[in-house]
């Protein structure tokens, strides 16, 4: 084992004096479900370990004039099972609900989840977030590339962001408030995510002298919304191809969507394209079907998971049915979100 320091400090201000100005000589710990797997293996080895357990003030959901907050430490099983949430947010409970499994979900909060690290077998393998051959070229072009990125191919970064939730919490237009050096400051949830450029970068737009205070979402009265996830089996597992659909509603035309796909790029992959293939349109078969189509219209898949196109073409006609009460084969997949 390598020696580092563990620190429980008693307010954010203390917990932030305690982080540095550089990733990776400091880390922060919460429910420790990702982070302590992750220093099991040495991909991280923090010289500190920041506690931030006993935090004051990240630990309730609570509504304010901007809508609902939900503290950072808030964890997974509480947010499916608070009755606000399961009412007014009907398919994130849904989605919370489907992550993980319980044990995990008991332990694992919602700032954890949003900053969880990626799966690709190459990261946690301890080559890198953007692993090279020795030669320069990328391992997972050249290599076994069958759960990674289709879509935001375009650079150096391949594998998929890991949270199911932050794509549905995205759809209902979620921001995240961050505790810093500087001061507090607020960011769009979509905004908060980043592809890196080099191996030392992080997926998100956090400085690592920063935190995750609070996750806020927008009222959500009078819409409709449905997270599907298609996974390879009805297990804890990471989905294949992920799609969260919210929908304002004129009638039974669609106003305004947005739609979220999950596990299909470095970052949760917000799709202008469906959500213009479904505007002013009823929700059916053949509309549904064609903002499926338009989601994965830019999609380059790599040598190996050509499959994922079509899942994740699935993922959001099935989410947008799902979303307006119509029914969706369940066949291997699982079924999930619910009508608002
Ligand atoms: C078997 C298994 C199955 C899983 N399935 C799913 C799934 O289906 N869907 C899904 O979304 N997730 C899934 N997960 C991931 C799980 O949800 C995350 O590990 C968990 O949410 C992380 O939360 P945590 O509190 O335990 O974070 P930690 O492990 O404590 O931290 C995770 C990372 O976030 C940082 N961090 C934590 N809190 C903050 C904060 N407030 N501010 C800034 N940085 C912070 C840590 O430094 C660390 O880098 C699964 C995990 C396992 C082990």
């Amino acid at each position: 084992m390598i020696r580092f320091e563990y620190v429980s400090p008693s307010s954010v201000k203390q917990a932030l004096g305690l982080l540095s100005a550089n990733w990776g000589e400091a880390e922060i710990l919460a429910g420790g479900t990702d982070l302590l797997a992750l220093m099991k293996d040495y991909i991280v080895t923090p010289k500190r370990v920041v506690n931030i357990k006993q935090l004051p003030g990240m630990h309730a959901i609570s509504t304010e004039d901007d809508g609902l907050l939900i503290g950072a430490l808030v964890t997974l099983d509480r947010i499916a099972d608070a009755a606000q949430i399961r009412r007014d947010y009907p398919a994130l409970a849904q989605c919370v609900g489907d992550a993980a499994s319980p044990q995990i979900r008991n332990m694992a909060t919602i700032g954890g989840n949003v900053c969880q690290r990626p799966r690709c077998w190459y990261f946690r393998n301890g080559m890198g977030l953007l692993p090279k051959n020795p030669d320069g070229k990328s391992m997972v072009i050249e290599g076994d590339n069958r759960y990674h990125a289709i879509l935001g191919n375009e650079g150096p970064a391949h594998f998929v962001s890991p949270s199911t939730i932050a794509p549905m919490l995205i759809a209902y237009g979620a921001r995240v408030r961050i505790a810093g050096p500087d001061g507090e400051r607020e960011l769009a949830l979509e905004k908060f995510f980043r592809i890196p450029a080099s191996d030392t970068e992080r997926e998100h737009n956090l400085k690592s002298n920063e935190l995750v205070t609070e996750v806020v979402l927008p009222s959500a009265e009078n819409v409709r919304a449905a997270n599907y996830e298609v996974r390879q089996k009805a297990s804890f597992d990471w989905p294949l191809a992920t799609a969260a659909a919210v929908l304002q509603m004129n009638g039974s035309t669609v106003q305004r969507a947005r739609i979220v796909m999950g596990a299909v790029a470095p970052v949760p992959w917000v799709s202008e394209e469906a959500a213009q293939a479904i505007a002013g349109k009823t929700i059916d078969e053949r509309t549904a079907t064609a903002a499926g189509e338009a989601a994965v219209s830019k999609a380059r898949p790599l040598s190996l998971n050509k499959y994922k196109v079509k899942l994740a073409a699935v993922a959001v006609k099935r989410a947008l049915l799902v979303a307006v009460g119509q029914p969706v084969p369940d066949l291997h997949a699982r079924q999930r979100g619910g009508a608002a």
